[in-house]
């Protein structure tokens, strides 16, 4: 599936779950997004018939190798383009709500010639680790 086409929900949940550590919770989305847990429930199915995460019966909702090259991606991709945004003068805020627009429908070669462009940034604006992305900031010294 190319990233353009993937749901909102996707690109959200991928992102929050490698940010609690790869795993989280049906209850923990809920909360997080703002939905009824059968909700979450039905796009944790979706995602994982994309390979993207695994979700045992009574067991934590758990990222994928495939899911957690993708969230790395995803959040390289969110704060690379945040270091851009806030570089001509949008606040983190503003920055964070263009990036979230831009994330999926930017191609690989664009990010990376702004990655570069910025030196490949470690951090974000607001302060958050921005995961090296391999072919772009593994063969630079960070
Ligand atoms: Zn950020
Ligand atoms: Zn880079």
């Amino acid at each position: 599936m190319e990233h353009a086409n993937f749901p909102k929900n996707f690109v959200r949940y991928l992102k929050f779950i490698h940010e609690k550590g790869g795993k989280t919770t049906i209850s923990e989305l809920a909360v997080q997004f703002n939905v009824k847990k059968p909700t979450v429930v039905e796009t944790v199915k979706k995602m994982q018939e994309e390979g993207l995460v695994m979700h045992p019966p009574y067991s934590p909702v758990e990222l994928t190798r495939k899911g957690k090259g993708l969230a790395q991606e995803l959040l390289w991709r969110h704060r690379v383009l945040e270091v851009l945004f806030s570089s001509l003068g949008l606040t983190v805020e503003e920055s964070c709500v263009e990036a979230e627009r831009l994330e999926v429908h930017a191609s690989l070669e664009a990010v990376k010639r702004i990655c570069s462009f910025f030196g490949h940034p470690r951090k974000c604006p607001c302060e958050k680790d921005i995961p090296a992305y391999g072919g772009c900031c593994k063969s630079e010294k960070r």
